[in-house]
């Protein structure tokens, strides 16, 4: 009775920024990206009919929802095609049509302000479906569970800038019970892999990209309490490295805030952040020699 209201949600958080090293060397990556990541999302809808789906689109500018879409009055079930179920001609159409808009956009706006600088907004896209992941939760009925985590695709290097950004929803995350998956296609994401151990969730760095679909059936199809059951590759060692906040820059020993926890790479008398000033440190005290008592 209870497996027949439990419902499992999986966002998708697609990375279009065009400045990816994989994109720039090759631009049909993404395309095929786009295809293991539709093929995907449908084996996902397929394994339960209450399964929901989400996936969104995010470079340097903006992040936007490829699926569901945003428009709520019309809409229109795609007819038959080839015998193939209406719902998976729907999210492909859909997902399609919307990343062509999305990617078309961008370009627009790039040709427009100048240079494509800056790292892909994943925060922010994370943040944005813990927002839809938390209204849904609202809307269900009651006796209704519903499963959430969220899945990464990307092929971008770290960006300490979003420190703050990304520990803020990591621990959301984990506090709202959300798992968090990362699929890197290129580099090794120090930051993800943090977000993926905090909340339980697997870090996969691909061997080749020719395989994607494969590994993305295999290691992030199955459900966290299943996957416990599976011989997936082994966890990598995370680095737990932080970012200080004056530099944004990943450091190994640094300074804390006693009172707010900011992390500083060089000490400072006042804090930045919460504005707490601080005695410098001196050299060390010297401890008064204990008289010697003298014996006679
Ligand atoms: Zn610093
Ligand atoms: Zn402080």
């Amino acid at each position: 009775m209870s497996e027949e209201s439990e419902s499992s949600l999986l966002v998708i958080i697609l990375d279009t920024n065009p400045g990816q090293r994989l994109v720039q060397e090759q631009a049909h990556v993404l395309t095929q990206c786009l295809e293991s990541v539709i093929a995907f999302a449908n084996s996902h809808l397929m394994l339960k009919a209450a399964n929901k789906l989400a996936v969104l689109a995010c470079h340097t500018k903006a992040t936007e929802f490829l699926y569901p879409p945003p428009e709520t009055g019309s809409q229109s079930m795609c007819r038959q095609h080839d015998g193939q179920y209406e719902l998976f001609t729907h999210v492909e159409k859909t997902i399609r049509q919307s990343i062509q808009k999305f990617v078309v956009h961008h370009i627009e706006r790039i040709k427009q302000e100048g240079e494509n600088t800056g790292d892909t907004l994943l925060a922010g896209a994370l943040a944005m479906s813990l927002c839809y992941i938390h209204r849904l939760e609202r809307e269900l009925t009651a006796g209704a569970k519903m499963n959430s985590r969220i899945l990464i695709i990307t092929g971008s290097g770290d960006s300490a800038s979003q420190y703050m950004n990304y520990m803020n929803v990591f621990f959301t995350a984990q506090k709202q019970n959300i798992t968090i998956d990362v699929c890197s296609l290129d580099q090794d994401l120090g930051l993800l892999q943090q977000g993926c151990d905090i909340t339980g969730g697997l870090y996969l760095k691909i061997p080749q990209l020719q395989g994607l679909l494969q590994y993305l059936l295999w290691v992030f199809l199955p459900e966290p309490p299943i996957r416990e059951k599976l011989v997936l590759p082994p966890p990598v060692k995370v680095d737990y490295r932080a970012a200080c906040f004056c530099h944004r820059e990943l450091i190994d020993i640094g300074y804390v805030c006693s009172v707010c926890l900011s992390i500083f790479c060089k000490f400072s008398p006042i804090c930045t952040t919460c504005h707490t000033v601080f005695k410098t440190p001196g050299p060390l005290p010297i401890k008064p020699k204990k008289k010697k008592i003298k014996l006679t």
